[in-house]
C-alpha cells in the first residue's frame, strides 16, 4: 500500500504521488477550500474593500444559495452581514488607535490613587501593613526572608531606589 497524502485546506488524503498530487493542488475543490481557509484570516476591512467593486449575486440573494460559494464572483454579503462586517472595521481599528503606548507614570499614579483610598491603617503613604501568618508567629528562628517588613522599611527602600535608579 502506498503512502497517503493529507490535504489540510480539503481535510482529506489521497494516494501520494507526484502525478495525483499535480492533479488535487489545482483542483476547483482545493482552490475553494484553500481561499475560505484564507478568507477566515482576512479581516473585516479587507472583505468590505473586496466587496466594494462586486456586484450582489442575484442566485444567491434570490434562492438562497449559489453554486459558487465563496468563490462567486458576484457579492454573497447580506445588508445585515455589511452592517456587521462595518461595524468589526471600525472595532479592529478603534482597537488599533486607542492602545497607546504604556505610560509608566500614569499606571503609578493610578496606582497610588488605588492604595491611598483603599488603605485606612497606620501605614505611611499607602503601603499596606505586612502580617506574619499566625501559624508562622509561633516559630522561632524563622529565616529573615519570611519576617514581614516594616512599613517605613518599605518606603525608605523605595526613596533610597528612586535616588539610585534615577
Ligand atoms: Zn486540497
Ligand atoms: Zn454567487
Amino acid at each position: 500500500m502506498g503512502k497517503q497524502y493529507y490535504c489540510d485546506y480539503c481535510n482529506r488524503s489521497f494516494a501520494d504521488g507526484a502525478e495525483n498530487r499535480k492533479k488535487h493542488l489545482v483542483s476547483l475543490q482545493h482552490e475553494k477550500m484553500r481561499k475560505a481557509h484564507y478568507d477566515m484570516f482576512k479581516d473585516a476591512a479587507t472583505i468590505l474593500e473586496e466587496n466594494k467593486s462586486k456586484n450582489p449575486c442575484r442566485q444567491f440573494h434570490t434562492a438562497g444559495y449559489c453554486v459558487y460559494e465563496s468563490s462567486c464572483k458576484y457579492s454573497h454579503l447580506t445588508p445585515a452581514d455589511i452592517m456587521r462586517l462595518h461595524e468589526q472595521a471600525a472595532e479592529q481599528s478603534g482597537i488599533r488607535k486607542s492602545r497607546p503606548d504604556p505610560d509608566i507614570d500614569a499606571w503609578l499614579q493610578t496606582k497610588n490613587l488605588k492604595t491611598d483610598s483603599s488603605s485606612s491603617n497606620s501605614a505611611p503613604s499607602g503601603v499596606s501593613n505586612p502580617v506574619l501568618p499566625p501559624i508562622l508567629a509561633n516559630i522561632p528562628n524563622l529565616p529573615p526572608s519570611l519576617i514581614p517588613c516594616k512599613p517605613y522599611e518599605l518606603v525608605d527602600f523605595g526613596k533610597d531606589a528612586a535616588n539610585q535608579w534615577g
